[in-house]
């Protein structure tokens, strides 16, 4: 159990399973909260993206002028985790993505939208990743229409893999996962990037 203050967390709460990240933040000893206007993003020590619709993500969070200032933000190191849609927001380069699809970006890698192997649309697997507590004991991990990550350079860091792609990564203070750890009582994700986070400040 990690002691110490905690952290203050953004959930950017445009679109997508906020609220389950809110709840599993919480539970990984984070002071979670919704992130709506660029005023919010003050004083965060991290931020989180959450699953739900890349191209619905982009689109709000260009409206409520939250794009550029999370951009910055990425840019001066502020640890963020992408999980599903977050993932694709966090790639540098998108594939399948809307015309005028934009991300947030800093990771340096290639990801295809709602192509994840044979199953594109949802399944469940129980996986090994590195960098949680006990990692010998795999992680539920479930994937709904889920990103696939077609190139990672040389700075990712691939944390976990489900038929040889990458299901998980780490650049920096970055973190993706293709699967919503959100979805499942296991907090072990969320404890990896909350101590991501506590590193970091
Ligand atoms: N297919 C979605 C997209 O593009 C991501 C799915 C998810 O977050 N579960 O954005």
């Amino acid at each position: 159990m990690v002691t110490g203050p905690s952290p203050v967390v953004g959930v950017l709460a445009v679109q997508g399973d906020v609220r389950e990240h809110l709840s599993a933040l919480t539970a990984a000893g984070a002071t979670a909260r919704p992130v709506r206007r660029p005023s919010e993003l003050d004083d965060l020590h991290g931020l989180v993206i959450p699953g739900g619709e890349s191209t619905t993500i982009d689109r709000l969070a260009r409206i409520f002028e939250l794009h550029e200032p999370i951009r910055d933000l990425i840019a001066d190191g502020l640890p963020v985790y992408g999980s599903c849609a977050g993932m694709i927001q966090l790639a540098d380069q998108i594939v399948d993505g809307h015309a005028d699809q934009q991300t947030f970006g800093g990771i340096d890698m290639t990801v295809r939208r709602n192509a994840f192997g044979r199953q594109v649309d949802s399944f469940e697997v129980d996986l090994p990743v590195i960098g949680i507590e006990d990692a010998d004991r795999p992680f539920p991990a479930v994937f709904i229409r889920a990103p696939l990550v077609e190139r990672a350079g040389p700075r990712v860091q691939v944390l976990a893999e489900v038929d040889g792609a990458a299901v998980a990564v780490r650049q920096g203070n970055l973190l993706a996962t293709s699967f919503h750890p959100e979805m499942t009582p296991d907090r072990r994700v969320h404890a990896l990037f909350v101590q991501m986070v506590r590193a970091s400040f």
